[in-house]
């Protein structure tokens, strides 16, 4: 990337540099550049952009001070280099700055209670627009998907949105159905600034996993999606769609409980946040909830079961992750024994040596030395639970 060292500087963060990729990308289409004050104007105004629905403007308005006094005295026309972690990673061409309402902003954004100080730290007194350059990543996996959809003739292609957080059965039934519908999926698997209690790799390598024991992998794509500050309240939605538009999808799936989709019945009729939108050339399917019913004896859409609630064992993530916390291995109607012990080993990996103990002194070992004690001492236990006398 070309740089003069005269040039001015903006720090920005791995947020705005991943936004700003989908930017570049034409993943948020018809969205290509930043905003201008008039355009800002007329999103604010009308809630619309290019005649699809866009409730936030897209804007670069960087906080801090030195990046204030930069926008200050910025002239039009004027090369500004981008900075992230002291790394030059782009450049604009400025085209116009202009102040902005903070408190505005938040609620353009529509930023719910527990992400207003996260994002308003984030929001400068101004903002910019211009023609930006930045180095990103994103191309290659646009290739991958295309290449993927041109390999397999792909016409029905199916986005869906996961934090396989962590990935357990309804995961795998979901796609399993779909497959009867589609030619192609692609799992948008999110990644998030501030990681989790379960990092993006560790979620990442468990949803591997099932692909490749479990599903018909060739069919699939995984793409890791930036969740930025852009992701806020019902704008969520929006980027969802476009994304998965942008990267070649006819449809997506999404959860009825995924926040910001606002689901309500009305005379047994579901409404969701996309009956308001417009313009957004996207089937979108909205998945019904699933339990394991004990009286069925199966995994099935909880609409469709005779039986009450009391007899449902329900995929809650938070419920499933208290079993990692805790340390102990879940039921496999729940998650797959292979993700537990994958997860289990990552998170306990000081538990060899004790675990060698049982493991040598008490589990059969089917006459093979392992070379992965720790996996193979989760998925033995959970076979020697299911011994009935
Ligand atoms: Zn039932």
């Amino acid at each position: 990337m070309k740089s003069q060292e005269k040039n001015k500087q903006l720090y920005i963060d791995n947020e705005a540099v991943s936004a700003l990729s989908f930017l570049q990308e034409g993943l948020l289409s018809p969205v290509k550049k930043l905003m201008n004050k008039k355009e800002t104007e007329q999103v604010v105004k009308t809630g619309m952009y290019q005649n699809v629905s866009y409730p936030c403007p897209f804007l670069l308005s960087p906080s801090g001070r030195r990046n204030e006094e930069v926008l200050k005295n910025v002239q039009k026309n004027e090369q500004i280099d981008l900075v992230c972690e002291r790394k030059i990673v782009g450049s604009i061409q400025v085209d116009e700055v202009f102040p902005i309402d903070i408190e505005e902003r938040l609620s353009q954004i529509g930023a719910i209670l527990e992400e207003k100080d996260y994002i308003a730290r984030r929001i400068g007194k101004y903002a910019l627009s211009g023609k930006v350059e930045i180095e990103n990543q994103i191309n290659n996996l646009k290739q991958l998907v295309n290449d993927k959809k041109e390999k397999l003739k792909a016409k029905r292609i199916t986005g869906v949105i996961f934090n396989a957080n962590p990935i357990h059965r309804v995961h795998e039934k979901i796609l399993r159905e779909e497959f009867n519908d589609s030619d192609m999926i692609v799992i948008f698997l999110l990644r998030y600034h501030r990681e989790d209690f379960l990092s993006f790799e560790i979620r990442q390598k468990s949803l591997d996993l099932v692909l490749n024991k479990f599903l018909s992998k060739e069919r699939i794509c995984v793409v890791p999606l930036d969740v930025t500050y852009l992701f806020a309240g019902p704008n969520k939605m929006i980027l969802y769609a476009l994304i998965a538009k942008n990267f070649g999808c006819t449809k997506i799936l999404l959860g009825q409980k995924t926040r910001g989709l606002s689901v309500y019945y009305n005379h047994r009729t579901r409404h969701s946040v996309f009956d308001s939108l417009k313009g957004i050339d996207i089937e979108v399917k909205i998945l019904d909830e699933y339990a394991y019913c004990t009286k069925c004896r199966c995994l099935l859409n909880a609409k469709s079961c005779p039986h009450g609630q009391h007899h449902h064992i329900i995929y809650y993530a938070e419920s499933l992750l208290q079993f990692f916390k805790m340390g102990i291995i879940p039921p496999t109607i729940l998650v797959r024994k292979e993700v537990s012990a994958l997860i289990l080993k990552e998170l306990f990996p000081e538990r060899l040596e004790e675990m060698k103990q049982i493991y040598y002194g008490a589990l059969p070992s089917d006459g093979v030395f392992s070379e992965n004690v720790q996996e193979d001492f989760y998925t033995k236990l959970i076979d020697l639970y299911q011994i009935r006398n």
